[in-house]
C-alpha cells in the first residue's frame, strides 16, 4: 500500500514571506519546536551517556541549554486535567497549552476534541501577526488531520507549510525510519528556503522501536539497544536541524527559542497508564532568556510549552 505524502503550500502569506534575521513579525525572534513521540526520559538520558545522542546533548549542556526532567505528562492526577499518556491528549496538550479537560482529547480517536476554542498555538500566531510564517512536519497524521485542521475557522488555514507522511501501518510501521527522513528533509527545505517564525518537526520512530512495531526486540527502556539507536538516529536528525537553523543568513540577527520534547514516556512495549516512566518526560530548551533555574527545578506541566513559545515571540 502506497503512502499518502501531502505538501500543502499556501502561498498568499508566503509572497509576503518577511526576509531573514529581524526583518520578521518578531525582532527576530523564532520558534524550532522538535517533537520526538515516546522518547522515555532515562533512555534519553542512558543514549546521551553513551555517546549515542551527540547533538541533543551538545544543546542541552550548552550556555543557553538545558535538559530538565522534571517535565511531565498525564495532567494531574484525581482531577478533571488528568488524561492517558497516550499521543492523542499528549500531542493535544503539547499543541494547544491545555489539558483534557479542555483540548476534550482522550484517546487517539480524537472524537470530542475542542480545537475550535483551544487552538493549535500557530493559529494564535497567524490571529496575532497575519504574515508570520508558520510550519508543520508530521509523519504521525493526526497532528495534521485533527489538531491543526480542527483549530482552522471556517477551513482557513493558518499554516504556511503543513508536509504529512504516514508510515505504513499494514507494514507494522517498519518504513517510520525512513519516513523521519521525508520530514527532516522537508524541513531542512523550509529553513534553507523560507523564513519561518514558527515550525514544528515531529519524528515517530522512537515510539514505534519502542512498541516492538518495528522489530519485536524492542521495548520502551534504556536497556533496549534498539530504542536508543531510534534515539540515536532521531538524534542525527536534529543536529542536521540545527545546522540548518545556524547555517540560515543573518542567523546572528535571530533570536531561535529551540525546543525539543516527547509526548509521553512508556514501559515494557506500552503507555497510557500514570507510572513515573510514562509520566515524567523531558525538556531540552535552548534560547536567550530562558527560566533556566524555575524549569531545573520546579516540576513543569508539558502544557507550559506553549506559554513559552508566546512569551518568546511577544504574543498575549
Ligand atoms: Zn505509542
Amino acid at each position: 500500500m502506497r503512502l499518502t505524502v501531502l505538501l500543502t503550500l499556501v502561498l498568499t502569506s508566503s509572497l509576503f514571506a518577511h526576509g531573514p534575521g529581524k526583518e520578521n513579525d518578531f525582532a527576530g525572534r523564532r520558534v524550532l519546536f522538535i517533537g520526538i513521540d515516546g522518547c522515555r526520559a532515562d533512555a534519553l538520558v542512558a543514549a546521551m551517556e553513551r555517546g549515542l545522542a551527540p547533538q541533543l546533548k551538545t544543546l542541552s549542556e550548552s550556555e543557553r541549554g538545558l535538559l530538565t526532567r522534571q517535565f511531565y505528562a498525564g495532567g494531574e492526577k484525581d482531577t478533571p486535567t488528568h488524561q492517558p499518556t497516550i499521543s492523542g491528549p499528549g500531542w493535544s496538550s503539547l499543541l494547544t497549552g491545555v489539558w483534557m479537560d479542555k483540548h476534550g482529547v482522550r484517546d487517539n480517536r480524537f472524537i470530542g476534541g475542542r480545537f475550535q476554542s483551544h487552538a493549535h498555538f500557530m493559529r494564535h500566531i497567524k490571529e496575532a501577526k497575519p504574515t508570520a510564517f508558520c510550519a508543520s512536519f508530521a509523519d504521525w497524521p493526526p497532528i495534521h488531520d485533527f489538531i491543526a485542521d480542527g483549530s482552522r475557522v471556517n477551513s482557513q488555514e493558518f499554516l504556511d507549510v503543513k508536509f504529512t507522511c504516514a508510515p505504513d501501518a499494514a507494514r507494522h510501521f517498519v518504513d517510520n525510519p525512513e519516513k523521519d527522513i521525508e520530514i527532516r528533509d522537508e524541513a531542512l527545505k523550509t529553513l534553507h528556503t523560507q523564513n519561518p517564525d514558527s515550525m514544528f518537526v515531529y519524528f515517530g520512530q522512537v515510539d514505534e522501536f519502542g512498541h516492538g512495531a518495528i522489530d519485536s526486540r524492542a521495548s520502551f527502556s534504556p536497556d533496549s539497544t534498539l530504542y536508543l539507536n531510534a534515539i540515536s538516529h532521531v538524534d542525527s536528525h536534529v543536529g542536521e536541524l540545527l545546522r540548518a537553523m545556524r547555517a540560515r543568513p543573518k542567523f546572528a540577527e535571530e533570536d531561535w527559542l529551540v525546543l525539543i520534547t516527547t509526548d509521553h514516556g512508556g514501559k515494557g512495549n506500552g503507555h497510557g497508564g500514570d507510572s513515573d516512566n510514562e509520566r515524567n518526560i523531558w525538556l531540552i530548551a535552548h534560547g536567550q532568556k530562558l527560566p533556566k533555574d524555575k524549569l531545573m527545578k520546579e516540576p513543569t506541566p508539558q502544557t507550559a510549552l506553549v506559554p513559552m513559545i508566546y512569551e518568546h515571540l511577544g504574543i498575549p
